[in-house]
Parts: C-alpha cells; structure tokens; sequence
C-alpha cells in the first residue's frame, strides 16, 4: 500500500552506504526514512555476492556480504527508520528544507534533506554477445553472480573476465567445482595483486586451467542444458572447453534511471560531490557510496560508510537550524535501546 511519510532524511538506496548512513543520522538524532527499488535491503552485498567473503572492511579481516549486511541491520535497528522496499523513487522536488520525492508505488515522502545513496542504480551485468545466451540464461547454464556456493558443487565451470570477480570466484569455487578453467584475453589480471597472485599458484598446482589468450566465441549444448563453450585467440584458433555452467565476469552496467533527470549535475552516471560535505550540485541533497564521485574516490565499502557519515554531519544544520552539533564519540553518546 503506498504509504505519506514525514522524515528528516530520506535515503535513496539501502546498499551499504545507505543503511550506515541510517546509524549515522540517528546518532545525530536526525529521523531517516530507506527507501530501495529492491525486495530487501543491502545493494550489491545482498543481489550479486552474498557468501564473498570480503577482506578489506577495517577491523573484519574476512566477512561475507551477506552477514555484512546482517551485522549493519543490527547496528541500525534501534533508529527504527522506516523503509519502502520494493520501491524505485522516480520524483524528487522541493528545496533543501521541503523535499518531496515520490515513488512508482505512490508512495510520498517529505524530507529536510536527501541522501542519494544508489550505488550503480538499476544495475545489470555486461553481456557477452553471443548467440543462444537467452535460451541458457534461463536454464542456468551462462549465470552472472554467484548466489550460492554450493549450486557449483561438482560442475565444470568456465570463467570469463580478467577483473576481482572472475579471480575471486576461481578461486573460491575450486575446491567445490569438477574443473574450472579461466578465459582472459591476456595474461594480466585487473585484480588485486594478492589475489592474481594466488590465482598463478593455483593454475601452478593445476586446480585450476588458465585459458589465456582466448575470448568467449560460443556456446554449446542439447536441449538448453550447456556442454561447451567455444573459445577463440584472435588469430581465430578455436577450441571447445567442456562445461555446464559459463560465469561471465565483464562488469556492470549503470543505469541512473529516474535519478538522471532531477536535475542534479552528472559525470559519467555518477553524481559529483563536494568531497568534505558530500553535497551534490543541489543544495540540501546528499550523494554517497558508488554514486559519488570526487577526485581520488574510491569505489569501496569503506568510503561509503565514512562518506554516510560526512554527509549526516553536513545535513545537521539543514534539519537542526542554529543548534550548534557538538562532535562526540558514540561512546560518550550512546546508542538508544
Ligand atoms: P549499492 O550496493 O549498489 O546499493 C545501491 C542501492 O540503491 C541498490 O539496492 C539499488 O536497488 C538502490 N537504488 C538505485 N536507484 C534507486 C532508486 N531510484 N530508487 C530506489 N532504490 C534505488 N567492495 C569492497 O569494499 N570490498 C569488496 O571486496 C568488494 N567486492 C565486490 C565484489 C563484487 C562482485 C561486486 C559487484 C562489488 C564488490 N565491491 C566490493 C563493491 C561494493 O559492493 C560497492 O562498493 C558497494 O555495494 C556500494 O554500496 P552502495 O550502498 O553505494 O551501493
């Protein structure tokens, strides 16, 4: 049922930027509402890797999205923000003050501030152009994220890509997969240098078949079930690697959707901000996470949550005018609960 709502922020996003921000409003007693296009909350972490472990969060040395995301919930539970899941805000108007935005559900929420924290947007994978890739992304024979482990238990795999997915994901389905073989188009890998590294030595020890340099040419198989798939060097050699499930790793592809038309200033489908508040183009709305961008950002998990932060402490005067914010550590503050 589309629902009236009256906040001091409303969060576009519940990726991870967005729901750390929800902690960090809340600290500064600011009332947030999330609001996300998806079923539930936590963006990328939640849609497209759930059981990767991630490395480089400070103070977890390994933890897999999901219980990332898990572990922010908790965090953010006792601000008890509302959230609209299952609804894209498709209009946002107003002033920093007086916003109103609106969502394909009809749902209508006021707000003193806006913090845009849409990660990639509607994002989607790169596609292979290749022919018959419907009829076996259907059936699961091409797949593009990596759900579940354990659905690759005692599959020949192939994947494609020389970035952090098709090096991780070798690397963590090796020991669970019949065969995996890699197919890059050359031998270096845009991957982090401790990961390809460990990719090299497991290629050394055999568990896993580097097919370098090859591209994807096509694809396989009987009745929508994949058996092969056809790689070609750009001399045109061809050969067939067995397979029943191809896991191509070419990126994503952004698509801003209804937040290109706000008016708000664009660079390449993400929002430039000024870096020490935060603060897109239009006075009173935030940017943070992967929609962001400044000189030397960086697309990590952990900018997000600092940038979720920045922006709450920016957006203090526009929801408390005059009261002066006396810098405190959560400490000394306390959480509520
Ligand atoms: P997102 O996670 O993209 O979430 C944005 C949310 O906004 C989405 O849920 C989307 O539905 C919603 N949204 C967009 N538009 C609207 C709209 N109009 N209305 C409502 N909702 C909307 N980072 C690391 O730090 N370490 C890693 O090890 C790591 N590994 C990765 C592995 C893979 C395979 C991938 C794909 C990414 C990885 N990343 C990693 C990057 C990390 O996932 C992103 O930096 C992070 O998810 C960005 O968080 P975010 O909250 O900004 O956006």
């Amino acid at each position: 049922m589309a629902q009236v709502l009256d906040t001091d922020v409303a969060i576009v996003g519940a990726g991870p930027a967005g729901l750390f921000a929800v902690f960090e409003c809340g600290m500064l007693k600011m009332r947030a509402v999330l609001i996300d296009a998806l079923d539930a909350v936590g963006g990328q972490c939640t849609a497209l890797y759930p059981e990767k472990p991630i490395y480089d969060i400070p103070a977890l040395p390994a933890i897999e999205a999901a219980d990332l995301i898990t572990n922010l919930e908790t965090q953010t539970a006792p601000f008890d923000a509302p959230r609209l899941l299952g609804r894209r805000v498709t209009g946002l108007t107003g002033e920093a003050g007086a916003f109103r935005l609106s969502t394909d559900k009809g749902d209508q929420v006021t707000a003193k501030a806006v913090i845009i924290a849409a990660g990639a947007g509607a994002f989607g994978p790169n596609r292979p152009p290749m022919d018959g890739l419907e009829e076996y992304e259907v059936t699961g024979g091409v797949q593009y994220y990596v759900r579940r482990r354990e659905d690759f238990r005692g599959k020949r795999v192939v994947i494609a890509g020389g970035g952090d997915s098709a090096v991780d994901w070798a690397l963590a389905l090796k020991d669970i997969a019949a065969s995996i073989a890699v197919v890059h188009r050359r031998p270096k890998f845009r991957a982090a240098p401790e990961m390809a590294a460990r990719l090299d030595e497991a290629a050394a020890a055999g568990a896993i078949d580097m097919v370098i340099p090859y591209q994807l040419q096509g694809l396989e198989g009987e009745g929508g079930r994949l058996t092969g798939v056809v790689v070609a060097t750009l001399q045109g050699e061809q050969k067939v690697l067995p397979a029943d499930v191809l896991l191509p790793f070419f990126g994503l592809s952004m698509d801003l959707g209804p937040i290109a038309d706000w008016g708000l200033a664009l660079e390449r489908h993400h929002l430039p901000v000024t870096p020490a508040t935060c603060e897109t183009t239009m006075p009173g709305v935030f940017a943070i996470g992967d929609v962001a961008t400044y000189p030397g950002k960086l697309k990590l998990i952990l900018q997000g949550f600092a940038e979720g932060a920045m922006a709450a402490h920016a957006i203090h005067p526009i929801v408390y005018p005059g009261k002066a914010l006396h810098f405190e550590y959560s400490t000394s503050q306390g959480v509520p609960g």
